[in-house]
């Protein structure tokens, strides 16, 4: 048997949480973010899970060739626009449309201008409103929308999108979040040609604040079932597209008093067990998880106890009898959320989900 850690990841989970998402939000767009692989999930793998969307959106443009040869039709959004030359002939091929953030990347559409491109791009033009990250200044706004406009109908390119990102629709406190939400949607609103479509939300804008989410939203993390916060992903109706489990391969006997791991930073204050996890940073699991970081095993939670070396980890199991060595441990999935071991970590799930390392399998769950 090869060792027994697995990331096994659900497509049908992906389709779910796109339809939770269509039903909270009805008449809008729903155009999943699939950067980075799928947020780790494996792009491939994940691609069944997105046939009711209604766009895709993403930054690679290796990713943006596999979505057309794996027969995706509707649009792809390249979330950072084009990088140079090439990367916007690749992007015409590819019939993507893309952000453009900055005055180059807005002139640089001249050399487009009345070139048979076989298809009807829609430039997404990205306004800064308080992020600064990418975007135009909305003082700069005006103009370069005035002149995207033109050029659009000039060229006979499909009418473009204004676009821009929230800052802080993630913050605990509904009162730090909410008036910069505001703001930022309506300095979006007031330049916003009517005939332009709006998209400004990410996950958080759109399980947080649903009514400025404009004409077409942009989830990543909530369909792959982890929360952008504050709330629980299962609070917000989102089911996990992600388990990553692995088994117990050995289990210690510790007196009262002894120390485990690497540092002995775990000491027992009773006499128990210590089960060996098949696990550790080379697979993706955070070193820095302290004790205490919460696991799945036997239908109970049992707890991280000792630092996390390489490959391997060590949990309490003083309180959990049944388990034995091949029990399977859950690190996280439907039973003990992402989020949950990235708040132990002082990180997103965001940031566990893309880090899951090479060496570990993935599977794909099958529908009947
Ligand atoms: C990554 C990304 C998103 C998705 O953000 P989530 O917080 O994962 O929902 C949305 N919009 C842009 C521009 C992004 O880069």
């Amino acid at each position: 048997m090869p060792r027994p850690i697995r990331a096994v990841v659900d497509p049908a989970a992906i389709s779910a949480n796109i339809i939770k998402i269509k039903q909270l939000l009805k008449g809008v767009a729903v155009m999943p973010v699939v950067k980075a692989n799928a947020y780790g999930h494996g792009l491939g793998r994940v691609f069944p899970g997105f046939q009711n969307a209604d766009a895709l959106a993403i930054l690679e443009i290796e990713g943006a060739a596999m979505l057309r040869a794996s027969g995706w039709t509707k649009p792809i959004v390249l979330l950072e626009g084009c990088f140079d030359d090439a990367d916007l002939n690749r992007a015409i091929e590819l019939q993507c449309d893309w952000v453009v953030h900055n005055i180059d990347q807005l002139h640089d559409l001249e050399k487009l201008a009345s070139k048979p491109l076989g298809y009807k791009p829609r430039i997404y033009l990205k306004l800064n409103t308080g992020m600064n990250r990418l975007g135009f200044q909305p003082t700069d706004g005006a103009a370069a929308i005035a002149w995207l406009d033109q050029f659009a109908t000039r060229n006979a390119w499909s009418s473009p999108v204004l676009m821009t990102h929230f800052a802080n629709a993630d913050e605990a406190e509904p009162r730090d979040r909410r008036p910069l939400a505001e703001a930022q949607h309506q300095q979006l609103t007031q330049l916003k040609p009517a005939h332009w479509q709006s998209s400004l939300a990410n996950s958080a804008g759109i399980l947080n604040f649903p009514e400025l989410a404009g004409d077409i939203v942009r989830p990543g993390i909530a369909i792959y079932g982890a929360s952008p916060g504050p709330h629980t992903a299962a609070s917000y109706g989102l089911k996990p597209a992600m388990t990553l489990s692995s088994e117990i391969i050995a289990i210690q006997s510790v007196k009262k008093g002894e120390r485990v791991g690497y540092g002995s930073r775990w000491q027992a204050t009773e006499d128990g067990r210590i089960g060996v996890v098949a696990c550790g940073y080379a697979d993706g699991y955070p070193r820095h998880a302290p004790d205490g970081t919460p696991v799945w095993i036997e239908g109970r939670i049992a707890s991280v106890a000792g630092r996390v070396s390489m490959d391997m980890m060590t949990i309490d199991l003083s309180n959990i009898p049944e388990a034995k060595v091949g029990s399977t441990v859950e690190l996280w999935g439907d039973n003990v959320p992402v989020d949950l071991v990235a708040d132990h970590c002082g990180t997103i799930g965001y940031e566990l989900l893309c880090a899951i390392a090479p060496r570990v399998p993935f599977h794909t769950v099958v529908q009947p």
